[in-house]
């Protein structure tokens, strides 16, 4: 089956995104997609079990307005200067359409978030990434040259490491000339945000979710801020695609979560907790572990391979994430879960280590 048959010579061909596994067998404990331990506000609940199902025969509100006005009065900001997606993948792929369309390449770190690279493949766009020094941080003089945008997460992942907000500030400062988004997926877990800066530079975008610290990944809700210009053009790319992406249930349920500030606080603030308990732990057991403002830690073991641990917790029905990619092939990334999950794998992790020394 090696041939290339005509029509393929046609094809747009890309390497997909590799998300984590999603096992389908039960009592597993799944720390490999960043996903929340905890289900969504008793106010989500809510808004879904009165959603008139009688309304899905209409197309949702193709501005989504009610999720837009929410989240501008929660972020105070004007509703033109917010875009919201299916998830904020959906957010950063329509992004990288509108914004980087320029002839020289966007940049962003050689460690980071793995779907950037695919989305600069499917849309053509050339790209280099940027090396993180030895301890994964930024090193703002590569972004001091020529290019065509530039995308950094803050946090980044997987490293979880959180990068001054003045660094970042100095790139969007020097490139006038290009878009530079942010990337804030996981900024509720003790980072903190560039929104404040948006007043101040029109070519800066910041792009959060509700799938990490809303507890909401399976219902797919991503935004977008920016100024009202810019948000403009990424609306204009959007509705000369698909304009009804966000569907009523997901719109209602996304409002009633922003409602709910004091739950989003508490599970935040549960997560930072059990995040720093498991991070004493694996250093105990003998891991470096980095200064994760995430929800999630990555980890090396000072003498066990991380492709070892991988298999050996997967074994025992426990999934985190291993990339067997330069720099990063001895790390773990392991998601925060509930304490009684982290217990476990803390002891998990505990027998293996003291079973293999005796091997
Ligand atoms: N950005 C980063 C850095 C991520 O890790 C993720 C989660 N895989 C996303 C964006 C996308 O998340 P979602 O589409 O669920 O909002």
């Amino acid at each position: 089956m090696n041939t290339v048959e005509g029509w393929e010579k046609k094809i747009r061909r890309v390497i997909p995104y590799v998300a984590g596994e999603q096992p389908k067998t039960e009592g597993v404990i799944k720390l490999n997609t960043n996903e929340c331990p905890y289900p969504p506000g008793m106010g989500v609940k809510a808004a879904l079990r009165e959603f008139d199902y009688e309304n899905l025969r209409l197309y949702p509100d193709m501005d989504a307005g009610a999720l837009v006005d929410a989240l501008a009065t929660y972020y105070g900001v004007r509703p033109g200067q917010v875009f919201v997606g299916v998830g904020s993948d959906d957010v950063l792929a329509l992004s990288f359409m509108a914004f980087f369309h320029g002839e020289k390449p966007i940049l962003f770190p050689d460690i980071t978030y793995s779907f950037y690279d695919v989305w600069a493949e499917v849309f053509r766009i050339p790209w280099e990434t940027c090396p993180l020094d030895g301890e994964f941080r930024i090193r703002k003089e590569d972004y001091l040259r020529p290019n065509g945008g530039i995308i950094i997460p803050n946090p980044n992942a997987p490293t979880g490491i959180f990068e001054e907000i003045s660094t970042l500030e100095e790139i969007v400062r020097a490139n006038p000339d290009s878009v530079v988004i942010i990337d804030e997926a996981y900024v509720d877990f003790g980072g903190e945000s560039m929104l404040p800066l948006l007043e101040k530079y029109g070519n800066l975008m910041v792009v959060q979710t509700f799938s990490k610290s809303r507890a909401m990944a399976g219902m797919r809700i991503g935004f977008a801020i920016g100024n009202e210009k810019l948000i403009g053009y990424l609306k204009d790319v959007k509705f000369s695609f698909n304009s009804y992406t966000m569907n009523m249930p997901a719109l209602a349920a996304g409002v009633a979560a922003i409602k709910d500030d004091a739950y989003f606080k508490e599970t935040v603030e549960k997560i930072i907790r059990t995040r720093e308990w498991t991070k004493g732990q694996l250093a105990r057991l003998g891991f470096h572990v980095t200064d994760s403002r995430s929800n999630f830690l990555f980890a090396t073991h000072k003498e066990i391979p991380a492709a070892e641990i991988f298999q050996a917790l997967k074994r025992e029905q426990i999934y985190v994430r291993h990339w067997d990619r330069p720099r990063i092939s001895n790390y773990l990334r392991i998601t925060v879960g509930t304490d009684q999950q982290m217990e476990i794998l803390v002891e998990t992790l505990a027998k293996y280590i003291k079973e293999r020394e005796y091997d």
